[in-house]
């Protein structure tokens, strides 16, 4: 079954992928199609209602069964922040480097017992017929003094896994514990229902 991904972001298709494609869907992205996927102004409060104008944005593009993630990192010491604002915490256009570093100053002096934080993904699913569901998935874990590693995105190398830090795992360690791994298994079983 076709499934189109509704993302810009590179790392986080590679991530459908992996998941995905071996349950059975052909993932489609914007790369399959000629014309340019709008940008979708993420004006929602929660990761659920920014995930949908997502999925909402992809089933309008395609006609297809649509799929978004809003994910981010929510730091226990800061209240939960930055949340839902992740890819731009540190300003627009997002960078990924700045939006990490901008966490290691506001919690340093914060010793380890106090780093504690999670990654939150929501994933919404948009159909033809106007059906929508959402479904999360978390990873708890806590947030380094410096960064390490190359691998992952985002602030991967700064955070500390059941597994490790999530930037030294391999792409299947993190599939298994991710935010991400855990919502995308949990939606493909709500997806039975819903077919
Ligand atoms: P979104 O594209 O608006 O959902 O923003 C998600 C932001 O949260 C990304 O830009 C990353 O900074 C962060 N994020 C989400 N998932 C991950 C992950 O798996 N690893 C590292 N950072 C992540």
């Amino acid at each position: 079954m076709k499934i189109f991904i509704a993302t810009k972001n590179l790392n986080k298709l590679k991530e459908f992928n992996r998941i995905l494609t071996p349950l059975g869907f052909e993932v489609l992205s914007i790369r399959d199609f000629e014309k340019e996927f709008p940008e979708v102004e993420e004006t929602g409060t929660t990761f659920a209602e920014n995930a949908l104008l997502k999925a909402r944005a992809g089933l309008e593009f395609t006609g297809l069964i649509s799929v978004s993630d809003d994910s981010g990192i929510c730091v226990d010491y800061l209240g939960g922040r930055p949340g839902i604002y992740s890819a731009r915490y540190a300003g627009e256009p997002c960078d990924d480097l700045k939006n990490l570093y901008k966490l290691l100053e506001e919690l340093e002096g914060v010793p380890y017992e106090k780093r504690t934080g999670k990654y939150v993904s929501t994933i919404a699913c948009v159909f033809p017929d106007g059906r929508e569901v959402t479904v999360s998935g978390e990873c708890h874990g806590l947030i380094a003094e410096y960064p390490e590693g190359n691998g992952g995105f985002g602030y991967d190398p700064i955070f500390i896994s059941e597994k490790g830090r999530v930037s030294l795992i391999t792409p299947e360690e993190k599939d298994e514990i991710s935010h991400r791994g855990k919502a995308l298994r949990l939606f493909s079983e709500e997806l039975k229902k819903y077919l």
